[in-house]
């Protein structure tokens, strides 16, 4: 039998959910490229719930302490005094989510001497250290497309959200003002933009696809080039380098994995390359951009302002300088964990699970490590390496006290 040991985030402050907004979430026959969405045998949950908090569980409990598992689920994840490297060391399983990461770093993976599987309920695992993973010959799985849509229709939102002034004009209103010149001075049309993808996997292209009806200039740089009739269709400017698409920019949407290629692409230098007043917005991951690159840019007015909801480390310590930078649109890492998403990623869950302890094989798309080698997504997505460096500084996030 297995110990599965499982990271979660908090309840809500006002406790679980009784009710919800919605009585049901739509039915999706598939994903957009034709990939079935996660097939388990069962599941023990209604979709529409809150599950990636503690008291969600995944919507696993049930399952696996009938197939005679432990299950122990915690949101106490950094530190050495924390529940998680308590429980880690004789934890065959590990399952987090990237919106409240247990940080796997060389040391952790050290003391997880019963460690085989590890699991991503969600996409981005960079928040395990590959390399060390590989030595070690585990395995890695992450919930292909579960919430690649979630992400892209947050983009579009914060994209257009920066354009027109949204946050400071709702603010206003909030203060009980009329000020329209206020609002309006920093208020544009994302109309008639050149919008640039980094990346044009299922994030980049769901983003640019929803992008087209606004009547923009579309552009993607990418590893591997996307078929012609789909730059076609989409009327897309393929770069091949970074710099040419910076350079010719209004908005910039990062969509590229994290691994040693991408970890402070947008430095100072990338920067000072992209138009004065461009939008940059990263729901990949916060350390694809330099922290305080992204701080001066924005005061100095070469970023006309910074939206995502990536940080790192997560959660961000009280001081982080993305809460207090001016023009941004930052929220927590939220994007990807909708109750839509969740309930297709807490079902991808169960299904690895089920194939594992039934040893069937895991779905190949889910796959970022097989035994310790690059498999399935990860051989495409991923290159061998560690970004899980400073991971230890989220031990100073403190919790936000309900009032
Ligand atoms: P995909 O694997 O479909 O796309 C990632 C793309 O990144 C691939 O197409 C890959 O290109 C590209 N890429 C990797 N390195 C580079 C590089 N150096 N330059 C240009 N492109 C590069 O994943 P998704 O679209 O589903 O997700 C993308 C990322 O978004 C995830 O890795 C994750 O970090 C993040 N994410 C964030 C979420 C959130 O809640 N905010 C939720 C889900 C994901 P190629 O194919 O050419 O190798």
């Amino acid at each position: 039998m297995a110990k599965i040991l499982c990271v979660l985030y908090d309840d809500p402050i006002t406790g679980y959910p009784k009710s919800y907004a919605r009585d049901d979430i739509p039915h999706l026959d598939h994903y957009p490229d034709g990939m079935p969405l996660p097939t388990p045998k069962h599941i023990d949950f209604k979709p529409g719930q809150l599950l990636g908090c503690v008291s969600g569980e995944l919507g696993l409990r049930k399952f696996l302490e009938k197939e005679g598992h432990t299950f122990i689920v915690t949101s106490d994840k950094d530190g050495p005094n924390s529940i998680f490297e308590k429980e880690l060391p004789d934890a065959d399983i590990v399952i987090s989510q990237p919106f409240w990461p247990a940080y796997l770093t060389a040391d952790r993976l050290s003391k997880a001497k019963k460690l085989k599987l590890v699991i991503t309920a969600g996409i981005g695992s960079d928040h395990i250290d590959l390399q060390a993973a590989m030595e070690k010959g585990i395995t890695i799985g992450e919930i292909t497309f579960c919430n690649s849509i979630s992400v892209a229709e947050h983009v579009v939102m914060a994209i257009l959200a920066l354009i027109h002034n949204y946050i400071p004009s709702y603010q206003w209103v909030i203060n009980k003002g009329w000020n329209i010149a206020d609002c309006v001075s920093r208020a544009y049309d994302l109309e008639g933009m050149n919008v640039g993808s980094v990346a044009a996997g299922r994030i980049g292209l769901a983003v640019l696809k929803r992008l087209k009806p606004f009547d923009v200039k579309l552009h993607y740089t990418e590893r591997h080039r996307l078929p012609l009739d789909v730059e076609k269709d989409l009327n897309l400017t393929y770069h091949p380098d970074l710099e040419s698409m910076v350079s010719i920019c209004d908005v910039i949407t990062i969509n590229c994995s994290l691994h040693s290629e991408t970890e402070n692409l947008f430095n100072d230098a990338l920067i000072s390359k992209m138009k004065r007043g461009s939008y940059l917005i990263n729901t990949a991951r916060g350390k694809i951009c330099d922290r305080d690159a992204v701080v001066r840019a924005l005061e100095s007015g070469r970023l006309a302002g910074y939206a995502g909801d990536v940080w790192f480390p997560q959660p961000a310590p009280q001081d982080h300088p993305w809460r207090t930078m001016p023009h941004h649109g930052m929220t927590p890492h939220v994007s990807g964990t909708t109750l839509s998403a969740q309930a297709r990623y807490a079902a991808g869950v169960r299904e690895i699970l089920e194939r594992w302890f039934e040893k069937r094989p895991i779905r190949e798309q889910y796959l970022i490590l097989d035994r310790g080698k690059l498999a399935g997504m990860g051989a495409y997505s991923y290159t061998v390496g560690n970004t899980t460096g400073g991971s230890e500084e989220a031990v100073k996030f403190e919790k936000v006290k309900p009032n």
